[in-house]
């Protein structure tokens, strides 16, 4: 299995910044000495281009982050100060995404080690993140006609408000969201298909939860990828999360959204999103799991024509999304 790793674009940020930078490096390390991917097919991606970028991003903003021109408002609600390492660290993260999307249509599933920067929107970055790197990855696939139809299963613990944003009349992409209620963003846009979830929902109540979204949205979306945003942020001690999952209950998610994606085969690319473990080594933990499944559940992916059927390009066949569950 491919994995992307874009950890040696590091950002300088102050020691106090709730922003867990050194994460990536350490799960890049750890996805190693797991054997979860093997040295050669851990990649470093090439950064998305400005064309890539506008696909999603209006141009005004997108060159407001280039030149570091954001208003102070705008700093503020991305809660990262600008710099041109951030610049360069964005765009590989999209880049990753792009490149673990492509891989996922050839083997199946492919892993971005970083990205799931969901709250970016079109016009603006947010909540840590400067541009929205499954939307790009998606707009990318689709300007070049590989695939039509998308489906996006978020399971950060964070609304995907951007990308809700972003697709919101765009038929040909199924948003999914499972989230706390009473969590960041406080102004929530709907997706396709929401789950709310109360402060402190545990495992059990959670993969149930799961299990009927993942059912209604393989079933509406008709797509011909999916993309995971894996966030660790569920985590019971989470610092920014509210919910009450162990790490047994996330890898029981991870394995829920690998499998119901491998029923139907559907192509799945992981982004990681977010993590504020108060240890930073549990988040780690967690995300090396779930790469660790990832490339457990490529092993079982029929292999060797690289366009099987979830590749048809057929989509008036496919069931139209907002239809009835
Ligand atoms: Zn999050």
């Amino acid at each position: 299995m491919k994995a992307f790793a874009s950890d040696r674009y590091t950002l300088p940020l102050p020691p106090t910044h709730t922003f867990p930078m050194a994460k990536y490096a350490m799960l890049r390390q750890r996805v190693i000495e797991d054997q979860s991917v093997a040295a050669q097919d851990l990649l470093e991606p090439p950064a998305a281009t400005d064309s890539e970028l506008r696909l999603v991003h209006h141009a005004d903003y997108l060159e407001r982050v280039v030149c570091g021109t954001l208003t102070e408002r705008e700093v503020r609600e991305l809660g990262l100060p600008w710099s041109e390492a951030l610049v360069e660290r964005s765009r590989r993260s999209v880049g990753g995404t792009i490149q673990a999307a492509r891989w996922a249509l050839k083997d199946g599933l492919a892993v971005n080690l970083a990205g799931g920067t969901h709250h970016a929107a079109a016009g603006k970055g947010a909540g840590y993140c400067v541009f929205n790197d499954v939307a790009v990855a998606i707009r990318v696939l689709q300007a070049e006609g590989v695939i039509a139809r998308a489906l996006v299963i978020d399971c950060d613990v964070h609304l995907g408000d951007g990308t809700a944003q972003i697709f919101a009349n765009d038929p040909s992409v199924f948003t999914f969201s499972i989230h706390g209620a009473k969590n960041y963003p406080l102004r929530k846009p709907e997706s396709d298909l929401d789950i709310p979830l109360d402060d402190g929902t545990s495992d059990d109540e959670y993969l149930e939860a799961l299990k009927y979204g993942l059912a209604a949205a393989l079933n509406r979306s008709g797509a011909d990828i999916a993309f995971y945003l894996a966030g660790a942020d569920p985590y019971a001690d989470d610092r920014l999360g509210r919910l009450a999952l162990s790490m047994a209950g996330l890898a029981a998610r991870d394995r829920l959204v690998f499998q119901a994606c491998l029923d139907q085969r559907l192509p799945v690319a992981v982004s990681m999103a977010g993590g504020y473990a108060r240890q930073i080594a549990d988040t780690v933990a967690i995300q090396a799991e779930t790469v660790k499944l990832a490339s457990l559940y490529a092993g079982r992916w029929p292999q060797g024509n690289g366009a099987g059927p979830w590749n048809s390009l057929d989509s008036d066949s496919l069931p139209s999304k907002g239809g009835s569950l």
